[in-house]
């Protein structure tokens, strides 16, 4: 059986004192939400701490939404998977788009962080998906598949411990959604990609789905065979909107 995952992607909002209160009334709600799903939050750095605190001996899980490439040493402003792990995280955001797009993160820079994040206990959920420019393309298949094949170089092992998002970037913060049966096409399409390489562990591989999910949306798109829930940002700031996506499955 595949995962249930609902992860929050927090970005760059939220001082600590905020985000210890959201964090805290999502540790509240999260008692009404099915306990086959996994809930996640993820801070941006400088609020883990108090996150962590807030969600202390409830289900959520900690997440982060970036490590470094590079294991320790001088190189200002990163922060490295052990050091995320030692905050009390237990997912890593890679490769989202806002990545991808403003600080380079690349296919090569992500394999060396996916590598360093699972070397330090910590599930990636790496985010891929096309901009809107490739889909009018038609290209969203081929650029899908070429950020997919990343994950091709881990061992059976390491890859069943990552969780792939798939965000077109058209539909991220823009309120436009991409309809369920996209989404169950594409996700299917990367689903199959993954057992080209790992067989029937890709069938056990969570996909999540992001891009503007909202309550109004999140149920229709997560009744698809293929979509097992979402990365959810802007919905995940209001702690009763992303318990109520978590709720809708
Ligand atoms: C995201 O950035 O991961 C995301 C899905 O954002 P939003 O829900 O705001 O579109």
């Amino acid at each position: 059986m595949r995962k249930k995952i609902v992860a929050g992607n927090w970005k760059m909002n939220t001082l600590p004192a905020e985000g210890k209160v959201l964090a805290a009334n999502v540790a509240a709600l999260s008692k009404e939400v099915p306990s086959d799903v996994i809930l996640i939050i993820t801070p941006p750095f400088t609020g883990l701490v108090a996150a962590a605190e807030a969600i202390q001996g409830s289900v959520v899980a900690l997440a982060a939404q970036n490590c470094a490439d590079h294991e320790k040493g001088a190189y200002t402003g990163e922060v490295a998977a052990n050091m995320v792990a030692a905050m009390g995280c237990t997912y890593v955001i890679l490769g989202h788009s806002e990545r991808r797009q403003y600080y380079g993160d690349t296919n090569e820079n992500l394999l060396t962080k996916t590598k360093l994040a699972l070397a330090n206990g910590l599930k990636p959920i790496f985010c891929i998906g096309e901009n809107l420019q490739e889909r009018e393309a038609d290209q969203h298949f081929a650029v899908c598949k070429n950020q997919l094949e990343v994950l091709f170089a881990l061992t059976p092992e390491e890859f069943a411990q990552v969780v792939v998002a798939y965000e077109p970037v058209w539909a991220i913060g823009t309120g436009k959604t991409a309809s369920a049966e996209q989404a169950q096409e594409i996700h299917a399409y990367c689903r199959e990609v993954m057992a080209g390489k790992f067989g029937a562990l890709a069938q056990e591989t969570s996909i999540l789905y992001g891009g503007s999910c909202n309550p109004g949306n999140a149920k229709e798109i997560f009744s698809k065979p293929d979509v097992d829930g979402g990365l959810i940002g802007g919905a995940a700031l209001v702690a009763e909107n992303f318990v109520a996506i978590a709720k809708s499955f």
